[in-house]
């Protein structure tokens, strides 16, 4: 069965949908890694969108702000703003679709978390260091994480205790050899790694299988509701940078 592993949507429906159509017919279930909502101005159609698909979803810090669960004093202003949006125009089943979302999720040869295998909701594998102390907290070989927008592979070095990163290489397919690996597919609709496109990747859970991509989408088209909806000029300029 192959898979469609998407995170960070970030209600950006414009990128949510050009993903989908870059990766039509070529999978039959979605992974979601959380984070549906926050920053972005479609939040009730990237939750429906998503809904109307066969998928499993877990819940990012985002989706927990936009409940509530948070509390978001700390959040800078901007942030503040934007999560206050996506409370007042959630719809009511919406909310509860995300309030219903697990933090973590094992299937088969994979471990599925929105942060890290550790700490499922907060925390930001960004570097090696971090990978390799979250590899003594799953068990599978193979873990898939989002929350840094950042697409990235870390491999275990057992005789070390080290993680190692690994370049992506998109639109190529790459065998996991069995070598234990913490996977980020990078973010569909906030992609924070200087590069504005979405990304995603595609795997085959048969044969290990991983394919990364990324796909450009009309940024322009989310700006232009952002700024109907009045939400912060620096939540808008930032889609078009990839930071
Ligand atoms: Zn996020």
């Amino acid at each position: 069965m192959r898979i469609l592993i998407i995170s960070d949507i970030h209600a950006n429906l414009t990128a949510f949908e050009t993903v989908l159509e870059d990766a039509a017919k070529q999978w039959e279930y979605v992974w979601c890694l959380g984070d549906v909502v926050g920053y972005g101005p479609d939040p009730n159609e990237s939750v429906e969108l998503l809904k109307s698909l066969p998928h499993l979803c877990l819940a990012g810090n985002h989706d927990w702000a936009a409940l509530g669960r948070l509390d978001i004093r700390t959040f800078n202003p901007d942030a503040r703003k934007a999560v206050q949006w996506t409370r007042d125009t959630l719809t009511r089943d919406n909310t509860a679709y995300l309030d219903a979302l697990p933090t973590t999720f094992v299937l088969g040869d994979y471990t599925l978390a929105h942060g890290s295998p550790r700490e499922p909701v907060w925390e930001y594998i960004l570097e090696p260091l971090i990978a390799a102390l979250n590899f003594s907290h799953f068990e599978t070989p193979y873990c898939l994480v989002g929350h840094t927008h950042q697409p990235a592979i870390y491999e275990y070095v057992s005789e070390q205790n080290e993680a190692e990163s690994i370049q992506p290489i998109y639109r190529q397919q790459r065998q996991l050899n069995g070598r234990r690996q913490i996977i980020n597919p990078g973010s569909v609709g906030q992609p924070r790694d200087a590069n504005p496109e979405a990304a995603y990747a595609i795997l085959d859970i048969e044969t290990n299988v991983i394919e990364m991509r990324r796909v450009a989408y009309n940024i322009g088209a989310v700006q232009k509701r952002m700024r109907q909806y009045d939400l912060p000029e620096r939540l808008i300029a930032r889609l078009e940078h990839g930071w």
